[in-house]
């Protein structure tokens, strides 16, 4: 029986998208067979460097991009977060952030919030 690919989401925020297209392209062979979804600007930028994979743009993130995630999460269509978040910076946005991250913890996803967490998770899932 065919396994079904990784469903991945893929957010940063605007001081981290570099490390995120940097983390994409690193991994490109890898998220070439993952269903890829991302926030509108992030989902973009990934393709403008890795235009051979497959990425489902949503809204940009203070745009509701990043609820859209979690209602993903909520409906069982996700199985790993990689989110840069950017901890300098206020975002108009952060209540939708937290939120993101609350539905991750109630349906128990792995969500990496920095470059190190995404490491060991994409390690373990293409060992796994
Ligand atoms: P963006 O959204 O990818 O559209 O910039 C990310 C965010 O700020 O949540």
């Amino acid at each position: 029986m065919a396994t079904q690919p990784l469903r991945f989401a893929l957010i940063a925020h605007d001081q981290k998208k570099d490390d995120l297209v940097a983390f994409a392209v690193a991994h490109a062979d890898f998220l070439a067979v993952c269903d890829i979804v991302a926030t509108g600007t992030t989902g973009q930028r990934i393709l403008d460097a890795c235009p051979s994979l497959s990425v489902r743009r949503l809204k940009s993130g203070p745009l509701g991009g990043d609820q859209q995630i979690g209602a993903l999460i909520a409906e069982g269509l996700i199985d790993v977060v990689i989110f840069f978040v950017d901890p300098l910076t206020p975002m108009p946005h952060d209540v939708d952030v937290k939120a993101l991250m609350r539905l991750a913890i109630v349906y128990d996803i792995p969500m990496a919030l920095n470059l190190a967490t995404a490491e060991i998770i994409i390690d373990n899932k293409k060992n796994g």
